[in-house]
C-alpha cells in the first residue's frame, strides 16, 4: 500500500512561558492510501496535536515527518502550505465557514490558495455530492449545523486531496446531523480518499476500519 504521511518517533513540546507540555511523545504513525482511521482518547491526550502534525500544520519538536516519501518535518512554511493545499483536506469541529460568503463561495475558497481554477459546474457537482445542491446561494447562517459541516467537507475536497483529516467533525452536531455527516465520511472512504477522524462519537469510530487510542501523548496498544 502507498504511504501518504509517515510520522517516525515524533514528539511535540509546547512551551508556555517557563512551562513545557509534551503533547506527543515518540509517536510513530503512518497513514496509507485507503486508510480509514478513528483517533480516540481523553481530552488533552494529544489528538489534535497529532492530527495537526500529520496535516503539516505544525513542526515536530523531534522526529521526522514524511509526506509521499519526502521528509518535510522542518520544511519551510511555504512548502508546508503547498502540501496542505494539494494533498490534505481539513474538517474542524467549528466548521470555520466565512459567514459573508455563500455555500458555493465557501466550498471554492481553497482554490485561491492553491492557485487553481475549477469550473463552477464542478463545484456545484461536488456540493450536490454532499447533498447541498439546493443550498448553493445560501449563507452559512441560513444552514443547519449538519449542512454547515457538509459545506466544510466539500471545501476540504475541492482540491482533490488524497487524505482528509477531521478533528471532532460531529462534536457540535445533534445526533441526526451527526448521522448525515458520518454517512458522508463513509462515502469519502469509498471514493478512495484516506480519512483520519478524531472523534468521541462511538458510532463514527465503529465505522472506521482502524481505531487508534491516544493516552497521555502516546499511542496506547
Ligand atoms: P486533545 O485534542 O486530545 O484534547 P491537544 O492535542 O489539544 O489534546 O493537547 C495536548 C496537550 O497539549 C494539552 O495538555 C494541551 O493543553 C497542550 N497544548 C495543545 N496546544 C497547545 C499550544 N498551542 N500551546 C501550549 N500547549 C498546548
Ligand atoms: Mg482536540
Amino acid at each position: 500500500m502507498n504511504s501518504i504521511v509517515k510520522l517516525d518517533t515524533v514528539s511535540k513540546i509546547y512551551r508556555r512561558g517557563r512551562e513545557e507540555v509534551q503533547a506527543i511523545k515518540n509517536v510513530s504513525f503512518e497513514i496509507f492510501e485507503g486508510d480509514q482511521i478513528a483517533i480516540c482518547g481523553p481530552s488533552g491526550s494529544g489528538k489534535t496535536t497529532l492530527l495537526n502534525l500529520a496535516g503539516c500544520m505544525d513542526h515536530p519538536t523531534t522526529g521526522t515527518i514524511s509526506v509521499e516519501g519526502k521528509e518535510v518535518g522542518q520544511a519551510s512554511e511555504s512548502v508546508l502550505a503547498d502540501i496542505r493545499s494539494r494533498t490534505v483536506g481539513f474538517v474542524f469541529q467549528q466548521f470555520f465557514l466565512i459567514p459573508t460568503l455563500t455555500v458555493l463561495e465557501n466550498a471554492a475558497l481553497p482554490l485561491i490558495f492553491s492557485n487553481r481554477v475549477v469550473p463552477r459546474d464542478q463545484v456545484v457537482s461536488l456540493l450536490e455530492s454532499v447533498g447541498l445542491g439546493h443550498r448553493l446561494d445560501h449563507l452559512p447562517g441560513q444552514l443547519s449545523g449538519g449542512e454547515m459541516q457538509r459545506v466544510a467537507v466539500a471545501r476540504a475536497l475541492i482540491n482533490e486531496p488524497r487524505l482528509v483529516l477531521a478533528d471532532e467533525p460531529t462534536g457540535n452536531l445533534d445526533s441526526r446531523s451527526a448521522a448525515s455527516v458520518i454517512e458522508l465520511f463513509d462515502s469519502l472512504h469509498s471514493r478512495g480518499i484516506a480519512v483520519v477522524i478524531v472523534t468521541h462519537n462511538p458510532e463514527l469510530a465503529a465505522r472506521c476500519r482502524k481505531v487508534v487510542r491516544i493516552e497521555d501523548g502516546t499511542i496506547a496498544v
